[in-house]
């Protein structure tokens, strides 16, 4: 094997055994590059070989000059075969995204229009095993002759067929392997279920083609049939001797050789060779597609045909050849001196020449099966894409025109769900799926989703409609443009980029479905004309849409409440939520560029699993605690029954008439009895009601006089932020100074003042949770005494606040 590696990924094996052969057995005697201009600028195949790189994109273009005519297997005396070789280096460069030229867009083209619909035709009549396959440039440039040879042969095949398609030589020259076996495979496959055996060619490309890639057919050239039943033509007077000119693709190949010469000299015309002919004939210059990245090899393969021809009529048996070579000889085509014909066809002409020969054929074949390719990448271009873009923009205009965006108002949209009733839930998912394809805003939708269906089933419902109505629009532009995309991306850069959106593209679609500012409508269709695999992206899409349409949805149900001045627990939760979201991608970038971390010691993780486990149990506890107080209070209290469990509820909520009642409850009370109701509506605040407008300090001044009111509450609040701070003191007051060993860091001692004054800060406002400044004395482990101090003046702060804003 060759010692040739790759740093990205492993060697096609086809390329790496022809590079272990050509290293060992070529010589470099130079015998091939005395004969070849491209081996001369490059250095001899054994040279080319050893200094290949399959991942430097510079030395996969060398490949795409050789003309893959040949030659050099011809003299080489150790039999190696350099032209396979630069072969398979080309289909490698294509596998790694090297392999597409700007410059080969042209003759891609044509290869394309040659395998669409419009130009194919399939003409097998009744018992038919033989066809004749004309190939593209001899139906463009002669279609008088094309349709007198397939005359001429049916008067011996009376069911011969024909089939007018392309080989699609040119991809295979231009190492799209995968492109060339799928519609050539296809082609062989057809034909062979319906029953042929046998091919006649007329471009000896495609007899190349036919007799390296089909061998359950028999193929032969239609000069060796003409040949064969042809009569002598009747002697003339001695024309000017013509010499042949061999094309290389049959080099090696003697019958067609024989049989041109035959119908030449059948013609009156005496030949007379070239230096370089049959085994050793030359390229005509356009082999290979050279001409397309090094004109100048190209050419010098021209000037060399042009030397030997020594002002002679050339003639050949290849049209390709007399088109390329008829640009600087007289060159003409054998059957142009069998049938007569006139001048051939140039340009855009030769393709009117093929469509008008199309429907002739149509009309004098006695077909009993016909066919016009239609497999997938045989398209003739611009017509699905256009028709796509010509359709949505139809169906958007309507949509527009009808008045139906009036209905993506949140309110209306909202009275058409609740108008369906039990099937409504269909009814949303239905307009979600659609809307996207239609550019239709989605952010109405959600809305009145949100309010009608709630957090939870709205999140549901949301996430299902949005991920359909993702991958409807995905799969039109799929559907309709991806051929002609990939058709574009024409070019080193863009190929490799395309590649590479087929393996990693689930990460793009991850990004952009988690950063709520990419647009969403267009994104679909983007997504829709890369490579991304559709099961890949529809699982990305509904995976990482799932955040910010829970977080969305939470916030958006309680935008109804809002509008009548409740703020509900989801307005809340809402923003925390939609703030995260957005910030999960920054974490992202933070923890890939973040540096490496040294190994958690046993005992560290230990701790901290141990710490997590607790905070884990406590925060379930408190949660249950929390929802079972919310939800079964009124069963407790219907049980209870005590003035005190009322004045606890309605503490959290008290109305002026209320707090009226509360201050005559709480006046006749002992000191302690006071302190005590003091202390559990700070509890109840602090645990069961955080966030709520708390009137606990207004009842209890009204009562007792402002310093006793402020001291019975203030004592309270000091007290629940105490118990707090040994719970947060618990829970996190460890992480830090574990973190700071984690990290090799020293810890930061003493606890900066900033610190204990942000707590006091925090107990300050109004209405703020005391279980949060709690949380955030314990978990910086601020010394008792300061914080109690401060606690204390963000109390009294918080009082006076209170009573001032009553
Ligand atoms: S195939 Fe033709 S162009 Fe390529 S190296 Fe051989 S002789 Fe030269
Ligand atoms: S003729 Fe054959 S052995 Fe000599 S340099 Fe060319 S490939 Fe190598």
């Amino acid at each position: 094997m060759s010692s040739i590696q790759s740093e990205t990924k492993p060697l096609r094996p086809q390329l790496a055994a022809l590079l272990a052969d050509d290293i060992g057995t070529c010589t470099g005697c130079g015998v091939c590059v005395r004969e070849c201009g491209f081996l001369r600028l490059y250095g001899s195949p054994r040279h080319i070989a050893r200094s290949y790189n399959p991942d430097d994109p510079k030395k996969n273009v060398i490949c795409f000059e050789c003309s893959l005519c040949g030659l050099c297997s011809a003299v080489c005396p150790t039999g190696v075969k350099p032209q396979a070789l630069f072969l398979e280096m080309r289909r490698e460069a294509v596998d790694r995204g090297f392999g597409s030229f700007r410059e080969h867009k042209g003759l891609l083209g044509y290869e394309r229009t040659g395998t669409s619909r419009r130009f194919t035709w399939y003409g097998l009549p009744e018992g038919c095993t033989t066809i004749f396959f004309p190939g593209c440039a001899l139906p463009g440039t002669r279609p008088g002759v094309t349709l007198a040879v397939y005359e001429k042969l049916r008067e011996t095949l009376p069911t011969l067929g024909l089939v007018l398609d392309c080989c699609t030589k040119p991809s295979h020259d231009l190492g799209r392997e995968q492109h060339f076996s799928r519609m050539f495979g296809e082609m062989v496959a057809w034909l062979e279920s319906h029953g042929i055996q046998r091919v006649l060619v007329a471009c000896p490309n495609c007899y190349k083609v036919f007799s390296e890639y089909a061998p359950q057919f028999h193929t032969e050239t239609v000069y060796e049939k003409l040949a064969g039943i042809l009569p002598a033509a009747a002697s003339e007077a001695p024309a000017a001797p013509v010499t042949i000119h061999d094309p290389c693709v049959v080099r090696f190949a003697s019958a067609p050789q024989e049989a041109a010469r035959g119908l030449v000299s059948r013609s009156g015309r005496v030949i007379e060779e070239m230096p370089h002919t049959r085994t050793r004939t030359l390229c005509c210059g356009e082999g290979g597609t050279v001409g397309a990245l090094a004109p100048d090899l190209a050419d010098g393969w021209g000037e060399l045909r042009s030397g030997e021809a020594a002002g002679r009529q050339v003639v050949t048996y290849c049209a390709g050849c007399a088109n390329h070579l008829g640009k600087r000889l007289t060159v003409s085509h054998v059957l142009d001196l069998v049938f007569d014909a006139s001048k051939p066809a140039t340009g855009p002409i030769t393709y009117v020449n093929r469509l008008r020969l199309k429907s002739r054929f149509k009309n004098i074949v006695p077909a009993a099966v016909t066919r016009e390719r239609t497999v997938p990448g045989s398209g003739s271009g611009m017509l699905r894409p256009l028709l796509f873009l010509g359709v949505m923009i139809a169906a958007i205009v309507l949509v527009r025109a009808s008045g139906a965006g009036q209905y993506l108002e949140p309110e209306r949209l909202r009275a058409l769900f609740a108008g369906f009733g039990i099937v409504a839930p269909l009814v949303y998912i239905a307009i979600y799926t659609v809307a996207p394809a239609l550019m239709l805003p989605g952010l109405p939708i959600s809305m009145a989703g949100a309010t009608v269906f709630g957090p939870v089933w709205g999140v549901v419902y949301t996430i299902i409609g949005a991920t359909l109505g993702a991958c409807v629009a995905f799969l039109i532009a799929r559907y309709a443009a991806r051929d002609w995309v990939e058709r574009q991306l024409i070019g080193s850069r863009w190929n490799k980029l395309d590649s590479e959106t087929a393996q990693n593209g689930w990460k793009a679609v991850a990004f952009t479905r988690l950063i709520p500012l990419f647009p969403f409508n267009l994104l679909n269709f983007a997504f829709g004309l890369t490579k991304i695999p559709f099961p890949q992206y529809a699982v990305a899409t509904f995976i990482f849409m799932l955040p910010g349409t829970i977080a969305f949805i939470t916030f958006s149900s309680s935008l109804l409440g809002l509008l009548k001045g409740k703020v509900s627990r989801e307005f809340f939760v809402g923003i925390i939520l939609i703030v995260t979201v957005s910030l999960i991608p920054r974490l992202v970038k933070w923890y890939r560029n973040r540096e490496p971390r040294p190994e958690i010691p046993w005992s560290l993780r230990r701790s901290l699993q141990c710490k997590a486990a607790a905070i884990a149990a406590l925060a379930a506890t408190a949660a249950g605690v929390y929802g079972a107080i919310q939800k079964y209070f009124w069963a407790l209290n219907a049980y209870l029954y005590t003035i005190e469990f009322n004045l606890l509820f309605v503490a959290h909520r008290l109305g002026d008439g209320d707090l009226a009642g509360f201050v005559e409850y709480l006046r006749p009370m002992s000191n302690a009895r006071a302190a005590g109701i003091a202390l559990v509506c700070q509890t109840m605040h602090t645990f069961a009601f955080p966030f709520s407008p708390l009137r606990t300090t207004a009842a209890f001044t009204a009562a007792f006089g402002t310093p006793a009111g402020v001291a019975y509450v203030g004592g309270a609040g000091l007290v629940v932020a105490g118990l707090s701070a040994l719970f947060g003191r618990f829970c996190l007051g460890d992480l830090a100074p574990l973190h700071y060993q984690y990290r090799g860091r020293e810890p930061l001692t003493p606890t900066p003042a900033w610190a204990a004054w942000s707590a006091g800060a925090m107990a300050a406002i109004p209405g703020f949770p005391l279980l949060a400044c709690g949380l955030w004395i314990g978990g910086f482990r601020i010394p008792l005494g300061r914080s109690v101090a401060a606690l204390t003046a963000g109390l009294v702060v918080r009082m006076l606040l209170s009573l001032a804003i009553r």
